[in-house]
């Protein structure tokens, strides 16, 4: 239980970050790839401003159980901040990350989420890195450049995935 987050049920930050070394080493070691997805929410602030904490806590069970709906197994997938989760994708390009990240950003934006005031929606932004495209391949490498991904996402309108830049 110490490994899982309380609300959305992913793993906690704590063990991301130990798997996503994990899963760099073998990566390296079997001469593969693997990806590393980070996606946030859109304007989540105003989603609590406007039905709640409550609500907003419902819509991040939701995108969390969607991504656990869509993921392998194998994939590592972690709350990684308040409104933000991040995905280890093993034996997975930067093209195939993004294939996946998409899949994700749809299923997410056609979620229904019910309030008092009727149903709301909420959109995802994604950045992804692989560790064949990274100069450091390090976990903070990739990190670094899937939050500077994410951030291009943001900055070009949001409910977007950005795999380069
Ligand atoms: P952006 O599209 O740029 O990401 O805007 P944003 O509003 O999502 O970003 P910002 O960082 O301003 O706000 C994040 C919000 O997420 C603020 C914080 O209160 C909320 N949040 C973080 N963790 C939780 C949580 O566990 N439950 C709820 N309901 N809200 C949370
Ligand atoms: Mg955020
Ligand atoms: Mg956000």
């Amino acid at each position: 239980a110490s490994v899982t987050d309380a609300l959305t049920g992913a793993h906690n930050r704590e063990h991301f970050d130990t798997q996503l070394r994990a899963e760099l080493s073998y990566a390296r070691r079997h001469n593969t790839d693997v990806s590393l997805v980070i996606f946030d929410a859109d304007h989540f602030k105003k989603v609590n401003d406007t039905y709640g904490h409550q609500v907003g806590d419902a819509v991040l069970i939701q995108v969390a159980n969607v991504v656990r709906g869509t993921v392998r197994s194998e994939d590592v997938f972690a709350r990684y901040g308040g409104e933000e989760f991040a995905l280890v994708l093993r034996g997975i390009d930067v093209e195939g990350a993004g294939a996946v990240a998409d899949r994700l950003r749809e299923r997410i934006a056609a979620l229904k989420i019910p309030t008092d005031r009727g149903t709301i929606g909420v959109t995802v932004s994604a950045g992804c890195a692989s560790l064949s495209t990274c100069d450091d391949k390090t976990p903070e490498g990739l990190i670094a450049v899937a939050d500077r991904r994410l951030y291009g996402a943001k900055h070009a309108g949001r409910n977007r995935v950005v795999t380069q830049g």
